[in-house]
Order: C-alpha cells, then structure tokens, then sequence
C-alpha cells in the first residue's frame, strides 16, 4: 500500500483506508433526478482514483431500498456501505436530519467491527454527512475532511421565483461543520471565499480542489453519428439542457429563450433538448416543463429525454451545437465541463462555479441574471456565427483537459495529507476527543442572534 501521508514536518499516519460519508445520495444510483445529481458522480470518481492510489474507500450511504445489499463492491478498493437509518422510500430530503442518529449508529457499528485504526480519515460530503463525520471523527480520533457542495446561504441568496428557501436549521448545521471539520476542501476560490465571509471558516483550513469530469469517456466524437443515435436530425440548431429538472436548474429559462428566438427567427431550426428527471420542489412533475413548453407554443421543438447513462450521455453533448446551464446557483457544474470535453461550447448564468467552468467569451457564454430577452439575443448570436461555434468548442475541449478526476483526487491527498499532519501536530498520535459540543452550539446560537 501506498504510503501517501508521508510527512515532512510531523509523524505521518499511513493512509490506508479512508470512510466516505454520503448520508443523502448513493454513488451508485442514477445521477440527473431526484436526489442524484453531480455529488453522485464526484463521490464514486475520487473513489475510484483513490482506490488507483493504494487508498481503499468505504462509502456510506443511507439504503434507499429494501433490495440494497448491506454492503457492495463497486470496484477493487471501493465498498459502497448501505445503512439502513429510516424508511427504504418516501423520506424526503428535508426530514433526512431525523435520521442522522440512526445513520451515525450504522457507521459507528460498522467501525466497532473492526480493529481500532480501521480508518484513518473520515471525508464527509454535504451537510448531513458532516453531522455524522464529526462524531465518527472525534469517537475514532482521526481527521475529518468536510466537502460542502452546496451551501444553504448562497442557495437562498439566488432563489428561483417560487423556490423553497433551505430551512436555518441547515445553515446552522452547515456553521458547525464548517467549525468542526478538520479541513474542508472547496470545489473553487469563489466557494472558498464564501466559506470564509459567510460562514466565519478559516481560511488556513480550506484547500481548493476542483471537481473532474471523465476524459476518457467525454470526448469530441462524430456529430451527425451522435445525433442519428438520438434521432435527431442533422440541420437542426440544437442546445440541450443537462440535469436534474428543478427550479434551481432553471430549465424552464431555456424554454422561455427558445420560444422567444423562435418568434424572432421563425426559420431558425432549433431543437431544444431536455435530459434528466424530476428532483426537488416546483418544477418536480415530470411533466410540468411538458407544459410550459406547449403553453409557449414550442412544444414540436423541444425533445425531452429520460436521465441518461455516461455513455448516451456523452452522445447527447456531442450531438449538442450548445450545452445551457441557467441555474440559479452552482457550486461547480460538472456538465459545462463534460459538455467541453465533448467540443460543445456552453452558455452558462454567471453564478457560482461556472465562472470557473467557462471562460466567457472563449469557450461559451457567461449570461447576467435569468431575463428571457437576455437569454434568448445570447442564444441567437451563438447560433447565428456556426464557425465561432466550431471554434470556441475547439477551445472548450482544451479547457476542459484542466479538470481531470485525476487532479482532483490529487489535489483531495494533499488535503488529506495536511489534515493528518495537522492533525498529528495538534494532538498527537492517539487523539482523544477535545469537543464540547454543548459550548460550541451555544456560541453558534449566539452568532446567529447578535
Ligand atoms: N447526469 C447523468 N445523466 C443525466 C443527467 C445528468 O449522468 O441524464 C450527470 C452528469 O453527467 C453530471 C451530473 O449528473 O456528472 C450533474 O452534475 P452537475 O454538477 O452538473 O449538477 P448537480 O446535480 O450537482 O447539481
């Protein structure tokens, strides 16, 4: 095995096997509906490159179903944990933290089993995940690196029109995360940022590592192939939108442009491509964006398909004159990369990660806020220029080869690597709990009500 955490300045603890914890997604299901989407894919993909490294990986996750087997090997070095903690079906996200106790009590048993030192990190992604990893860090003294993805404060600063805002008790959970965690990794320097200004972290804690996508997979390929696969004809301008159909997402900004283009352009021939499934709140009903595609009069243009495996998915972006990603908010946006790697140029909302993920201008399209005028003259003057097309999807393949699964999980080791040592440094080699839980969320209350 591998010794990854050798270390100049402090002892170093071999870096054998490290505990994953995904509470609310598991790195087997779909991604693109319900709960599943780039978190998924971000999960299994650093686990695989881990377990490439010599690091075995056990990922926690909550059973979804009576039919999950306790324990499944996705690949060599990588197990993915099913806990049963509640019902198998019918939970929504939002009671998900009644469930926390029953989840830590699985990992928690899990551990138990084993002899002391079984794991020697805890890497907890989303919210939920870092309640459990806090406890299991301080019962097994090992660090606990905490990846956010998302974060309740940004989310509800850049709400769709009638989207639910995230409760406080999350935004409260995610401040004692961010407290407790030994490190936490940031998927940009813009999320860091936020980590820092909104949630009080220290910036001496944060690495940021960028999320990948799959080179080996998304890459440019024959069009007209992929659009005869999908059954969608050679001359049509096509932009498709990728993910999960929520408010956040914003598929229906898509919708409202295409419409107004093609009023404005009636011999334009543009398709519209919708890929993935229901997830979250509004926009939910499978059908609603069947709806308001045919209340916008475009209904014969607009071509929905069900989430789709990586390898159709790769079909869909090479078949793709443009990828759009209007969300409201986003931490990252793992298609726009995929989408690059594919040679298809983007047209992105300026928020969050995407300003990362396209360079405006280059390799697609950074659009200012959500207006359908806005939206639509951004789509009309992409499409109108087929060879500025060609030529920003050249440059979006070269940009994308930056973000690799590869470099991330790169990039995860060496914060691995830094939690160890400080970790090492602090406490010594057998840590023993220091937290006093009761004070800490008392000062967080406090911090909250001035
Ligand atoms: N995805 C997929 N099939 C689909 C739709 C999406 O496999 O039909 C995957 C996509 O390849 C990407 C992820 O879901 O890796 C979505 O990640 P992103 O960061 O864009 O959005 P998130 O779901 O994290 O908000």
């Amino acid at each position: 095995m591998e010794d990854v955490s050798s270390s100049r300045s402090a002892p170093a603890r071999r870096l054998h096997r490290v505990a994953v914890l995904s509470v609310h997604t598991s790195p087997l299901a779909q991604p693109g509906t319900g709960d599943a989407g780039g978190m998924n894919v971000y999960v299994l993909q650093t686990a695989l490159q881990m377990a490439k490294r010599g690091v075995e990986v056990e990922i926690f996750t909550r059973a979804t179903s009576s039919a999950d087997q306790p324990v499944v090997e996705a690949a060599p070095g990588v197990l993915v944990r099913n806990v049963v903690a509640g019902p198998f079906e019918g939970l929504d996200k939002h009671d998900l933290p009644t469930q926390l106790c029953a989840f830590a009590a699985g990992v928690l048993r899990e551990e138990a089993r084993h002899q002391p030192g079984h794991y020697d990190l805890v890497h907890s992604h989303y919210w939920l995940s870092g309640q459990v990893g806090w406890l299991a860090r301080d019962r097994w003294g090992v660090p606990l690196i905490h990846t956010a993805h998302t974060l309740a404060a940004v989310k509800n600063a850049a709400l769709a029109e009638g989207d639910r805002p995230e409760p406080a008790a999350r935004e409260i959970g995610e401040r004692q995360v961010v407290e407790e965690a030994d490190r936490l990794t940031a998927n940009t320097a813009e999320e860091a940022k936020q980590l820092i200004e909104t949630y009080g972290a220290s910036a001496d804690k944060i690495d940021v590592v960028a999320p990948g996508a799959d080179l080996a997979l998304y890459r440019p390929g024959d069009r007209l192939a992929a659009r005869a696969a999908l059954g969608i004809a050679a001359d049509e301008a096509v932009v498709t939108f990728v993910g999960r159909i929520q408010p956040l997402k914003a598929p229906d900004v898509l919708l409202r442009a295409a419409a107004e283009l093609i009023a404005a352009k009636p011999g334009l021939p543009l398709r519209v491509l919708v890929v993935g499934g229901p997830s979250g709140t509004g926009l939910e009903r499978p059908d609603s964006l069947i709806e308001l595609a045919a209340a916008l009069g475009i209904a014969d243009r607009v071509t929905f398909l069900p989430p789709q495996p990586p390898d159709r998915l790769v079909q869909v972006y090479r078949a793709s004159d443009l990828v759009a990603v209007p969300s409201y908010s986003e931490s990252f946006g793992l298609v726009a990369i995929e989408a690059q790697a594919c040679g298809t140029p983007v047209i992105a909302a300026d928020v969050g990660g995407l300003g990362t993920a396209v360079r405006n201008h280059e390799t697609g399209l950074l659009v200012q806020g959500h207006r359908t005028a806005d939206w639509s003259s951004a789509l009309g003057w992409l499409l109108a220029d087929p060879a500025e097309l060609t030529r920003m999807g050249e440059r979006a393949n070269r940009h994308a080869a930056n973000f690799s699964w590869d470099a991330t999980a790169d990039g995860l080791l060496a914060s691995y690597r830094r939690a160890n040592e400080n970790f090492v440094r602090q406490r010594g080699p057998a840590a023993t709990p220091t937290i006093d839980p009761v004070r800490r969320t008392r000062a967080l209350w406090k911090r909250r009500r001035p």
